[in-house]
C-alpha cells in the first residue's frame, strides 16, 4: 500500500474512496468548524466549489483575504501559485490545496532558470511580476501585480523608471498601452485566455447585437480590440452589475459565470468560445480541483503547501509592497 507521500506525488491528492451517499456539502461545513477552517476559492472554480466557499473573488481580493484571516486553516481553492502566496503571506498557517497538481499554464511558462538571465540582461529595470508566477519568481521581482492593480502599480513609478514585465506578454502589451511607457516585456502567456476564437467571437457578436464584448486582459490583442470593455475578473463581474446592458459576451475563463447569473439572474452570458470544438473555455488547472477533493484535503490536511522559510521571506516583499500600493489607491 503505498504511502501518503507517493500518492500525492503520483495524483496530486489522496484518492480515498468516499461513501457515494455523503453529504459532501455538510461534511465540509463541519470540517470548517471543527478546523478553525475559512475556504478561499477563485472566480475559476466549479459552481459546488464557490458556493460553499467563504470568500470568493479574483487574485487580489484573495490575497488580502489570505493576508488577514484569523483561521487556522486556509484552504485554497484555486492553482498552486495562489496557495503559495497565502503561504507566503500566512506562513505560520497551514495552507491546503485539494489538488498539488492545479498548476497554471501561465506561471510555467517562466522557468526561473531563463528568468534569472533574462534579468541579467536588462540590468537597472525594476521587476513587475504578475501573481500568476512561482514563489520562487516572485522572490527574484521588486514589486508583485495583478490584473486588477497592474496599472496602477506601472503608474505609481517614476515615468522614467526602467521595468520589467512579466510573465504575461499580453496583460504586459495591454499595461504599456493604458500608461504609455516601454516595458519590457517576458514572453509568457496563458493557454486559456489566448485560445479565443476572433472570427466566432464577430459571428457571435453578429448574432447578439445587443451584446456587450468583455475581456480579460490576458487575451490577445486581437479580441481586445474588439471588446466594449476590458478588465480583471471582478472587474467584468462588476461592469455586468452596473451597466444597464443585458447581454454579454465574456471572453475569460467561464466559473466566472457563475457569479454573473447570480448577481443578475435577468441577464443572460455568452461564453466566448475557444479555438476548438468547445463552446466555452475551461481551465483544465483550476477545474482539477472537485467537490470531493476538497473535502479529503479538509479531512487529512493534505495536500499542503510547503515553502522554505527563506523563499518566502524574500518573496513576501514584493507582494506586500502590492498590497500597500493597493490599499493607498483604495484597490
Ligand atoms: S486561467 Fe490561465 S492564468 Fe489562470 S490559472 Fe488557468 S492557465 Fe493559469
Amino acid at each position: 500500500m503505498p504511502g501518503t507521500e507517493a500518492i500525492l506525488a503520483e495524483k496530486g491528492f489522496l484518492d480515498y474512496a468516499i461513501d457515494p451517499g455523503m453529504d459532501l456539502f455538510a461534511e465540509i461545513e463541519r470540517l470548517k468548524k471543527e478546523k478553525n477552517a475559512i475556504i478561499l476559492a477563485h472566480y475559476y472554480q466549479d459552481a459546488d466549489i464557490q458556493d460553499i466557499a467563504d470568500y470568493i473573488g479574483d487574485s487580489l481580493g484573495l490575497s488580502q483575504e489570505a493576508a488577514k484571516t484569523g483561521a487556522d486553516v486556509i484552504v485554497f481553492a484555486g492553482v498552486h501559485f495562489m496557495a503559495e502566496t497565502a503561504k507566503i503571506l500566512s506562513p505560520q498557517k497551514k495552507v491546503l490545496l485539494p489538488d498539488l497538481k492545479a498548476g497554471c499554464s501561465l506561471a510555467d511558462t517562466c522557468p526561473p532558470d531563463q528568468f534569472k538571465v533574462f534579468k541579467e540582461q536588462h540590468p537597472g529595470h525594476t521587476v513587475i511580476m504578475y501573481v500568476n508566477s512561482t514563489a520562487e519568481i516572485k522572490a527574484m521581482s521588486d514589486i508583485v501585480c495583478t490584473s486588477t492593480n497592474a496599472v496602477a502599480i506601472v503608474e505609481s513609478l517614476p515615468k522614467d523608471e526602467k521595468i520589467i514585465f512579466g510573465p504575461d506578454k499580453n496583460l504586459g502589451r495591454y499595461v504599456a498601452k493604458k500608461t504609455g511607457r516601454d516595458l519590457v516585456l517576458w514572453d509568457g502567456a496563458c493557454m486559456v485566455h489566448e485560445i479565443f476564437s476572433r472570427e466566432k467571437i464577430v459571428k457571435l457578436k453578429n448574432r447578439y447585437p445587443q451584446a456587450k464584448l468583455i475581456a480579460h486582459p490576458e487575451c490577445e490583442e486581437p479580441i481586445l480590440k474588439e471588446a466594449d470593455y476590458i478588465g480583471s475578473t471582478t472587474g467584468l463581474l462588476k461592469y455586468t452589475i452596473s451597466s444597464p446592458d443585458n447581454e454579454f459576451i465574456v471572453a475569460t475563463e467561464s466559473g466566472i459565470l457563475h457569479q454573473m447569473q447570480k448577481a443578475s439572474p435577468h441577464k443572460t452570458f455568452i461564453p466566448a468560445p475557444p479555438d476548438n470544438n468547445c463552446a466555452c473555455n475551461d481551465c483544465p488547472h483550476m477545474k482539477r480541483n472537485t467537490l470531493e477533493k476538497l473535502y479529503l484535503c479538509m479531512e487529512y490536511e493534505q495536500p499542503k503547501i510547503l515553502l522554505p522559510e527563506a523563499l518566502m521571506d524574500q518573496a513576501r516583499k514584493p507582494i506586500e509592497r502590492m498590497l500597500e500600493i493597493s490599499a493607498q489607491k483604495g484597490l
